[in-house]
């Protein structure tokens, strides 16, 4: 057997085991069984090959794990490599197989978490072990980092950590972790997706306060009337198209794998030819605001006092207040707005990080495009970025043209390719050496 195909099994194995250690996350107050389990499993597997591991409890169970690997160069900062520990929950019901089965079909490990990210948890931690065993220490020191609470926006996780346990981390001044490295075709050329940036978010809570009263009555301060007014205007609401330098840079790759000059006329039709990516990328072309609850009165013939609303916005680096002072100006004076927010984050691209990223997935993948990209969605960036640490996401799969890799975030039959799990071996035991 050669040492990669060790990593590799290992790999496999390390995914498999890991899913069935269920971890779901249920939202902040909601009990779920916590990351505990899992971050022993992991701490056993570093231990095996001598390296210490320290576990974080934000609450009782709800474990995040840091362990430091020395690297050759001690006098550069370390990097930060993370992974998230927890995952959403999955209903069996929906999905072909177990979710928490662990099972291997068809080429693919299967089950909640084998993308989203527990296959990379477990490709980490197989690198990792093969180069102990072989006596190859990574280019410089590596902080590994494996994080509670990501699918929670990180309360109990990375921002918990950011918060309290400082001094674990604050040394490292990069941070990679998901999501990004990942391919996707288009025009038969593949282009790797490395993420530099992620958008802010500001849920908002929606308040109209009015006159309670009897539903027979004439009220010209009906909260719902109010409330349903300022939703409606919102949703109606164009978003002016923005493009952040990272999303300028992924459109000019995409242009080129295309062979289309890219248009504001064309741009969006031009993203649908790229597949189930479009649905991510398409929303990072600007600031973006979705209602999603609504709440108001207890019984049809009485109004109430106060009606209610929630709405998920997001919006691009540098734009937040930018961004509030549009919703305050659309949803007017009657209606109060809470905002609970969570920053964007933006790291430089062109930095012999990002280089390093490059050149072993280049090495791997000939004739590949790299680029940035700007991700929609947040990830545990936003707990490292409290520290002014640069992140980065760069979990190097390449991927079946036909896999709708964006569906699997959370989706149904969610499913790793197996022969993408051996790219990433591959791929990130050489990012060590360059990183
Ligand atoms: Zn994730």
């Amino acid at each position: 057997m050669s040492p990669t195909t060790s990593a590799l099994d290992e790999a496999i194995g390390f995914t498999c085991d890991l899913i069935r250690i269920d971890t779901s996350n249920y939202g902040p107050g909601k009990d779920g069984p916590g990351e505990r389990v899992a971050a022993e499993y992991v701490a056993g597997k570093l231990d095996e090959v001598g390296i210490h591991a320290d576990f974080f409890e934000s609450q009782p169970r709800r474990t995040t794990l840091v362990a430091s690997w020395e690297g050759v160069d001690t006098t550069l900062p370390p990097l930060l490599i993370h992974g998230h520990l927890d995952v959403v929950p999955a209903m069996k019901d929906d999905w072909s197989i177990d979710p928490f089965a662990g099972a291997i079909e068809n080429g693919y490990v299967w089950g909640r978490g084998a993308i989203d990210m527990k296959n990379f948890d477990a490709i980490l931690l197989a690198v990792v072990r093969q180069r102990i065993r072989e006596g190859r220490p990574p280019r410089r020191n590596i902080r590994l980092v494996f994080t509670a609470d990501e699918e929670s926006g990180g309360p109990l996780g990375s921002v918990w950590m950011a918060r309290n346990h400082p001094d674990a981390i604050s040394d490292c001044t990069q941070a990679v972790g998901e999501v990004g490295g990942f391919s996707i075709t288009a025009n038969d050329k593949r282009i790797y997706l490395i993420q530099t940036a992620e958008k802010g978010i500001a849920w908002l809570d929606l308040i109209a306060e009015g006159t309670a009263g009897h539903g027979s009555m004439r009220n010209s301060d009906n909260p719902v009337s109010t409330l349903a007014r300022a939703v409606a205007d919102l949703s109606m609401y164009r978003w002016p198209v923005s493009i952040h330098p990272a999303q300028q840079a992924f459109l000019d790759t995409v242009s080129e794998a295309l062979e289309v000059e890219i248009t504001a006329d064309n741009v969006e039709e031009t993203l649908t030819r790229l597949g189930s990516i479009a649905r991510m990328v398409g929303a990072t072309m600007g600031n973006t605001l979705n209602p999603t609850m609504l709440d108001a009165g207890y019984k049809v013939n009485v109004i109430p006092g106060t009606a209610t609303a929630g709405l998920d916005g997001r919006f691009l680096p540098g734009q937040r207040d930018e961004f509030l002072a549009t919703v305050k100006s659309i949803i007017g004076d009657k209606v109060r707005m809470v905002a609970h927010e969570q920053p964007s984050a933006e790291a430089p691209w062109g930095t012999d990080l990002t280089d390093a990223m490059g050149q072993a997935v280049l090495e791997a993948d000939p004739g590949a495009l790299i680029t940035p990209y700007i991700l929609s969605a947040g990830t545990d960036a936003k707990g490292w970025g409290e520290l002014g640490i640069a992140s980065y996401g760069f979990v190097p799969l390449k991927l079946p043209a036909d896999l709708d890799f964006v569906g699997m975030f959370h989706g149904v039959d969610e499913r790793v390719p197996i022969e993408s799990l051996e790219f990433a071996v591959g791929v990130y035991d050489r990012f060590l050496d360059l990183a």
